[in-house]
């Protein structure tokens, strides 16, 4: 007999869409506030071993992520009441994940990251950008991206930042160009569904930046989506923002 334990059960996948449904919050599973149980891949009980597989380390660079991974074996000997233990320490992982829902998501509003971090973009982000605005790929680069080689072409740039009149900024404590809303507790992504990736990998677990102040909890009404402001001969929006350089 064996048998492989995924953590991450399918229960708590629901869950979680359940919350964001209910609610209108974001939540992911990358966002678990799992610690040290986070770099746990699986565990496998047979009849003589409990076998775990983790990852010790996560370097991430910029554009790509190294991990290591490591196994740990433990050989038990029919101990029933350690495989006991296990499952129940399994259990309660489960139960852990199935009560944290409503402390995965941002307060409403915050976008604090959003102003003091610059969103890289590979080709898949551009052009889900692209479509999402109805516009192509190049002028998504041309508008919206801050062109950036990298060594294996994935990263293709950053977003552009503006500052409080839509003018594109340089400056690290402006906004992105798709944040909206007016101040904090009012902020919100206007390309939400087709936010980049490395949007998509923020979490308030262990965000030094979080406002605080902001109530958490409840649902977030957010305003319209952002809009390029002008349309191409073909029928294609291609400006967004307008701004001097
Ligand atoms: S794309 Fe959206 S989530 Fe990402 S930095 Fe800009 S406003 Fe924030
Ligand atoms: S809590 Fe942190 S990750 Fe979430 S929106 Fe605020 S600054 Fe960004």
């Amino acid at each position: 007999m064996q048998e492989t334990i995924d953590l991450i059960a399918h229960r708590e996948l629901r869950n979680l869409r359940r919350f964001t449904r209910e609610t209108g919050q974001p939540t992911q599973l990358t966002s678990l506030d799992l610690g040290e149980m986070s770099y746990v891949q699986s565990i496998e009980i047979d009849e003589e071993h409990v076998t775990v597989k983790y990852n010790t380390k996560t370097v991430r660079n910029y554009n790509a992520n190294e991990i290591t991974h490591k196994e740990w074996m433990y050989k038990y000997n029919d101990d029933e009441d350690f495989v006991a233990a296990v499952r129940r320490v399994i259990e309660l992982s489960r139960k852990h994940l199935y009560d944290l829902p409503e402390n995965l998501s941002c307060p409403p509003g915050c976008a604090e990251c959003c102003s003091g971090y610059e969103p890289f973009v590979n080709r898949d982000d551009v052009q889900r950008i692209a479509d999402h605005l109805g516009m192509s790929y190049d002028e998504v680069m041309k508008e919206y991206v801050v062109p950036r080689e990298s060594a294996d072409g994935f990263v293709v740039g950053w977003l552009r930042k503006v500052d409080e009149k839509g003018a594109r900024s340089e400056e690290t404590e402006d906004k992105c160009v798709f944040l909206m809303g007016n101040r904090s507790g009012r902020y919100y992504c206007g390309i939400y569904e087709a936010r980049p990736s490395d949007c998509r990998e923020f979490t308030p677990i262990g965000c030094e930046d979080v406002d605080v102040s902001l109530p958490r909890g409840g649902a977030y009404k957010t305003g319209r989506p952002f809009q390029p402001r002008h349309k191409s001969k073909n029928g294609s929006a291609n400006n967004g923002r307008r701004m001097s350089t």
